[in-house]
């Protein structure tokens, strides 16, 4: 059996991820993978501003260890700069934001100052430069605001945009084929004959794929038969990036699928020391990268978020450098488990006395997708694992950060 990491590295090493780019507005450049450097164009913020309302002083005007009173000549709001030039003995009124006048180079906050008619009292001890925000402290003229493979999320978005870019270039989509196989599945609408089930595989996928941001082309439900096999595989994968099939890659399955992958393409059929979902096919059919997850409803959105979603981040060109999902938590009370496999339950957090503690959430069969809707993430056991007591620290894969 091949441990978890290594069919990861596995994946990782034979990955090409895609280079061509579109260009998009930025109204729909949410959660695309950016594909060029963003600069900022000019230094953000523009010039020296306020960070409190206030008085725009010169420093060399207060006397240190005594209140100074100063003659108000203007003011400066945001937007509506002081034109004119701060003269000695004189303060400006303030507002965040605002540019600091010529001569200025102290911000007195408004609330430590006493106003009278035309002038202002400000109290001994400010510090010379404070409450000032500098031109190019956020970004300096020409660095790189954001690196190409970034997904853009809310605050690239608003990052971009404060930048005066209006468009960006983008890794054009992965186009992703689903498709279900086994006689047994019945797709929505059609009755179920006896011993039928509705499909939930391809839902699973296709919302996760959607999540990804890549373009879902639903393929459908393929009857275990050769010959359907054969011609719904090969256009899939004349037609998609990635194939994402589920179901008939077990041992025991009728043979003929894994037949069929391997005489389209190279494919590696691996038992995987994972639980739920011991098989897995990897590999390249035509054109397409091939996925062939677990039948299993679970144990095939298992497979997605340890093998699948990682694989098609790099391949839409996501920097690979992920930032850790899963957080460290405590076991709440004990679990059986056999050394061999990398386990991942269904579990539930609680916060108890500060700490974060996770909980199994129901029946943990591979097919029980009733017992994921009652999860919040995967408890991961590690493979050599054997039982463990309460109290053990564990990771707890969040299904926000995954589906
Ligand atoms: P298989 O890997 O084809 O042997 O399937 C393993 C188990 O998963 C069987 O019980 C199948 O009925 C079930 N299964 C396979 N595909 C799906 C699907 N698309 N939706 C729901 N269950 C499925
Ligand atoms: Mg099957």
């Amino acid at each position: 059996m091949l441990s978890v990491a290594d069919a990861q590295s596995a994946i990782r090493a034979a990955l090409q991820p895609l280079t061509t780019w579109e260009l998009v507005p930025l109204s729909e450049a949410l959660n695309r993978i950016l594909a060029e450097p963003i600069r900022a164009p000019f230094n953000v913020p523009a010039h020296d501003n306020a960070a409190m309302d206030g008085y725009a002083v010169r420093a060399a005007d207060l006397t240190p260890d005594q209140p100074t009173t100063l003659t108000v000549i203007g003011s400066a709001f945001a937007g509506h700069p002081f034109t004119g030039a701060l003269t000695p003995g004189s303060a400006i009124r303030i507002m965040t934001g605002a540019e600091i006048p010529h001569g200025a180079d102290t911000i007195v906050p408004q609330e430590l100052c006493t106003a009278h008619d035309h002038t202002v009292t400000i109290p001994a001890g400010q510090k010379a430069g404070q409450h000032l925000r500098r031109a190019g402290e956020d970004l300096a003229a020409g660095s790189v605001a954001l690196a190409p493979g970034r997904r853009l999320g809310v605050a690239e978005l608003g990052l971009i945009g404060s930048l005066g870019i209006g468009s960006v270039r983008v890794y054009r989509r992965l186009r992703c084929v689903v498709l279900s196989t086994g006689d047994e599945i019945a797709a929505i609408g059609e009755p179920l004959a006896p011993g039928q089930i509705y499909d939930s595989n391809r839902h699973t996928l296709t919302a996760a794929l959607k999540r990804l941001g890549c373009e879902v082309l639903d393929f459908g439900i393929v009857r275990d038969d050769p010959q359907q096999l054969r011609a719904r595989f090969t256009d899939a994968a004349q037609t998609a990036d990635v194939v994402l099939t589920s179901g008939g890659v077990s041992v025991g399955e009728a043979d003929f699928i894994r037949q069929l992958m391997s005489e389209l393409g190279a494919v590696h059929f691996w038992q995987l020391a994972i639980k739920p979902g011991r098989p897995l096919a990897f590999g390249r059919i035509k054109n397409a990268w091939l996925f062939g997850l677990p039948g299993n409803p679970v144990a095939s959105l298992v497979a997605f978020a340890a093998f699948a979603r990682d694989a098609l981040r790099s391949l839409q060109g996501e920097d690979p450098v992920a930032p850790a999902e899963s957080i460290p938590v405590t076991l709440a009370h004990p679990i059986r488990k056999k050394p061999g496999r990398q386990e991942y339950l269904r579990g539930t957090l609680e916060r108890e006395n500060g700490a974060l503690v996770a909980r199994v959430a129901g029946a943990q069969g591979s097919g029980i997708l009733s017992s994921m809707t009652r999860a919040t993430g995967f408890i991961v056991l590690p493979e050599a694992a054997g039982d463990l007591p309460a109290g053990t620290t564990v990771e707890f894969l969040p299904f926000a950060a995954v589906f």
